[in-house]
């Protein structure tokens, strides 16, 4: 990182102001509530957390993944919540850095699509030393995989053997999301707990202590 310029700091202020959801919205109605931007990072992480957006509860709290699927997914990885949280080696970066709202049925929305067209090239080029990607969901598999990802969550996470070593710069990992609403899918495919997941914890381990 010597002699390097951060610009990932001045960013990540830029996106805590960002409003453009609430104030000028281009793929769907104004945000409903006050945009609260969630995105932990900093210059130097190894690790990419990329899900999908922030629900009601890191709405509240300001802080992703600290619920049963962020315990479930801390195991998945073999790390504890300290390691978890510390944003110089592992960042956060949700696909949609604000809670998008629910629908009718109280389903949350999609994240918007705003945020990707402004934010995240720019943030994934100023993490310049990360070595693993988690790309958690449909939006951020979309956006991670380059066009490679499978129509079905299941048929990529399947390939995940072909995407780990897809781009030469990172490891990449397709998952599904922790949540309990999983659990079915989870028991149905047991080689995800049997087979990717050792490997992933492999990985993790490796690249929190610069072995890759
Ligand atoms: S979701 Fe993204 S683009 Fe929309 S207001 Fe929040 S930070 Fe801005």
């Amino acid at each position: 990182m010597t002699g390097r310029k951060n610009f990932l700091q001045p960013l990540l202020k830029d996106i805590s102001a960002c409003r453009i959801c609430r104030d000028r919205p281009k793929y769907g109605p104004p945000l409903p509530h006050e945009p609260r931007p969630v995105c932990v990072a900093e210059s130097g992480a190894r690790i990419l957390v990329a899900g999908q957006a922030p629900g009601t509860r890191v709405y509240e709290t300001g802080i992703p993944f600290n619920d049963t699927s962020g315990n479930r997914l801390r195991d998945w990885m073999g790390v504890d919540r300290e390691t978890f949280y510390d944003r110089r080696r592992i960042a956060i970066v949700p696909m949609g850095f604000c809670f998008p709202g629910q629908d009718k049925r109280g389903a949350d929305l999609p994240p918007r699509r705003e945020c990707r067209e402004q934010w995240h090239d720019q943030v994934f080029a100023e993490l310049k030393d990360l070595q693993l990607l988690l790309v958690i969901g449909l939006y951020a598999q979309d956006y991670y995989l380059g066009g490679k990802a499978s129509r079905s969550l299941t048929e990529t996470v399947e390939r995940w053997r072909e995407f780990r070593h897809a781009d030469s710069r990172h490891i990449v990992y397709p998952l599904p999301h922790p949540s309990w609403r999983n659990n079915g899918w989870i028991k149905k495919h047991r080689w995800f707990e049997a087979e990717l997941l050792p490997q992933l914890r492999a990985d993790i381990k490796s690249a929190l202590t610069g072995a890759n």
